[in-house]
C-alpha cells in the first residue's frame, strides 16, 4: 500500500500538488473504494483471479480532469476537486427549477455531482484495469480508443451498479442523473480545450485528417454521443421493456438549457461525418483490445 505521505510527496514533486480534504471529497473516495473492492471480490470468486486495486485521492486542483499514475509499483488515481466543487457551481448557472423546493434542487445536484465523480473515478480505474497504463501506448488513435474504452467501461460499471442497488421503479431516474453528470462535465471540459475550439469549421474537426492525427483524446462531443448510445436498459417484470431513459434526458436537457420545443433541422450529411468519426474510434477500441495483455486473458 502507497503511505499518504508518498503521495503527498509524489504530488509536491510532480505536480506542484497536494491532497484535499474534504468531509464530501472523503465520503465519494470510500464509496467508490468500496464499490471497486465488492467487484474486484466478485471476479476473484468467479474467475479465481484478483484484479488490481488502487489507491484514489482527491487533490487540489480545480480544472475539469483526473489523472491515474503509479507510484512505488502501486496504482493511484487522483481526481482533481474541479470534478466536485467547479463544476457544481458550473452546474448552478442552468434552470433547475422543476423541483418544488431549493433541498430538493441541492439534492439533485449533490446527486449528479457524485455520479460524476464516481464516473471519472472510473474511468481512471479503466486505465488500469484494461492494462492501458501499463502498455503506454503512442500513436494518437490509440490514445484515442483508450479513453473510449475507459469511457465505456465506466459507464457500463455505472449502469450495472444502479441496477444492482436500486429498485427497478428508480432505475430510470438515477441513469438519467448519471447521463447528465458526465454531459455536463464533458460540456465543461470542452470549454477548457483548445482542440475544442469550433468557430464556423465545427464538421472539419471531425473528418480532418491533420485535426485527427493532432489529438490524443475523442472530441468532448464524441464523447456523449456515443456514451448516449449505451442508454439501453431492458427490464423484465411481466413482459420486457425498454426504460424510456434517452427520451427523459432529452426533456430535462431541453428544460434545463431553456431550448424549448424548437425542432431542430438535422443536416444529414453532417451527422453522417459525425456518426463516421464514431464508428472509426469503435472500431479502433478492438485493434487496442488485441495488441494490448489483459490481466484476465
Ligand atoms: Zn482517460
Amino acid at each position: 500500500m502507497v503511505s499518504i505521505e508518498r503521495m503527498m510527496q509524489y504530488l509536491q514533486e510532480e505536480r506542484k500538488g497536494s491532497i484535499y480534504v474534504t468531509k464530501q471529497g472523503c465520503d465519494f473516495v470510500n464509496h467508490f473504494q468500496e464499490m471497486i473492492t465488492r467487484e474486484r471480490v466478485v471476479i476473484r470468486d468467479e474467475n479465481k483471479i484478483i484484479p488490481p486495486g488502487m489507491e484514489l485521492q482527491l487533490i487540489n486542483e480545480s480544472s475539469i480532469n483526473a489523472i491515474s499514475t503509479k507510484i512505488d509499483e502501486e496504482y493511484c488515481i487522483f481526481v482533481y476537486k474541479g470534478i466536485v466543487e467547479e463544476q457544481k457551481e458550473y452546474l448552478r448557472r442552468y434552470d433547475w427549477n422543476f423541483f418544488s423546493s431549493e433541498e430538493e434542487k441541492e439534492q439533485y445536484l449533490d446527486d449528479i455531482i457524485e455520479y460524476g465523480f464516481y464516473f471519472i473515478a472510473a474511468h481512471e480505474y479503466a486505465h488500469i484495469f484494461c492494462g492501458h497504463l501499463d502498455v503506454r501506448l503512442t500513436e494518437p488513435n490509440e490514445l484515442i480508443a483508450e479513453e473510449c474504452e475507459a469511457d465505456m467501461f465506466s459507464i457500463d460499471y455505472l449502469m450495472k451498479y444502479i441496477q444492482f442497488i436500486h429498485p427497478i421503479e428508480n432505475i430510470t431516474e438515477e441513469v438519467e442523473k448519471l447521463f447528465l453528470a458526465v454531459y455536463f462535465l464533458f460540456e465543461n471540459m470542452q470549454r477548457q480545450n483548445y482542440q475544442e475550439f469550433y468557430n464556423d469549421k465545427l464538421m472539419q474537426n471531425y473528418y480532418d485528417p491533420d485535426r485527427i492525427q493532432k489529438r490524443d483524446h475523442p472530441l468532448d462531443a464524441q464523447r456523449i454521443l456515443y456514451l448516449y448510445d449505451m442508454l439501453n436498459i431492458v427490464v423484465i417484470t411481466d413482459e420486457a421493456k425498454l426504460l424510456p431513459i434517452k427520451e427523459n434526458i432529452i426533456e430535462k436537457l431541453r428544460h434545463i438549457k431553456r431550448i424549448g420545443n424548437v425542432e431542430h433541422s438535422i443536416n444529414d450529411v453532417n451527422y453522417t461525418i459525425v456518426e463516421d468519426s464514431i464508428n472509426k474510434i469503435r472500431k479502433s477500441i478492438k485493434d487496442i483490445q488485441e495488441k494490448i495483455p489483459r490481466f484476465n486473458a
